[in-house]
């Protein structure tokens, strides 16, 4: 929990520096990329080589554009807008995007047991999360594999360790069959630009921007992983009050009692 405390200062004021960078540099290049349109639009059908630089040029700048995105969303200017979603529901929707990012070497499983209980969080963050959790997962098969979403209710009392108060969560994981991580890599997983992958793949920012957003939710990460087995990396988030199916609920420890 200290150590948690600790990762979410430091995630402040790496998020207040980068944002106001960000933010800035968004700007500019909405000019260059503006200006790049333009000069193609307006280019003569003789240019010759002038038509391959500003294709490279247009390149770099959307690269960049994508880059400062990430930024932006690593600080997260903007407020989040927590809604209760049901979990299965939110993956199911997922499944097309899922399985273009992933390729076809790679199956993906879903197990959702959450049993009729929402996740209260926001949807379009909880989207980019699951989405960053399964390019790590692809890139940690190296193409090959099984990736297993699954989800459950989780009821948490006042001293299980974590960074959660007491009460109801669901919990969504996503597993895979890949690389899994050294202890010195899982120790600094959640370092903003922390990345073991080559320059122009990794930003370092995924995993810690999930840590943000987790954590700014009421929830928190856990990963479990073990080398050359695979990875589980645990989003627990709050639970939503309202649950429709009484009798499939699971059975309640800790001292909540009853809703
Ligand atoms: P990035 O993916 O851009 O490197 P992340 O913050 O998402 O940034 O991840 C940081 C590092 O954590 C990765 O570079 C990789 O070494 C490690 N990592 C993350 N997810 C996994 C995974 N599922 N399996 C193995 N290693 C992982």
């Amino acid at each position: 929990a200290e150590a948690q405390l600790r990762q979410a200062q430091k995630m402040e004021a790496v998020g207040q520096l980068t944002g106001g960078i960000a933010h800035d540099f968004n700007n500019m290049l909405a000019v260059v990329l503006g200006g790049i349109e333009l000069a193609k639009r307006n280019l003569p059908e003789d240019a010759g080589d002038a038509a391959r630089h500003i294709d490279n040029a247009a390149e770099g700048a959307s690269r960049a554009a994508a880059l400062t995105r990430q930024l932006l969303g690593f600080a997260r200017s903007e407020a989040l807008a927590p809604e209760a979603i049901e979990p299965g529901e939110l993956i199911a929707g997922m499944s097309n995007l899922l399985d273009r990012t992933l390729g076809e070497g790679i199956s993906v499983e879903t197990r959702c047991e959450s049993a009729g209980w929402h996740v209260w969080a926001d949807r379009v963050q909880l989207e980019n999360a699951l989405l960053n959790l399964a390019v790590n997962a692809r890139d940690a098969m190296d193409g090959r594999g099984t990736l297993t979403i699954s989800c459950g209710h989780v009821p948490l009392d006042g001293d299980h360790g974590g960074a959660c108060a007491p009460g109801d969560y669901v919990r969504l994981s996503v597993t895979d069959t890949g690389s899994g991580m050294s202890k010195e890599v899982m120790e600094r997983v959640f370092e903003p630009f922390f990345t073991t992958k080559p320059v122009g793949k990794g930003t370092g920012l995924g995993l810690s921007q999930i840590f943000g957003f987790v954590r700014q939710s009421g929830g928190e990460v856990v990963i479990d992983s073990a080398v050359g087995e695979g990875t589980t990396v645990t989003m627990l988030l709050p639970c939503h009050a309202a649950k429709t199916d009484e009798s499939a609920a699971p059975e309640r420890i800790g001292p909540q009692g009853a809703p």
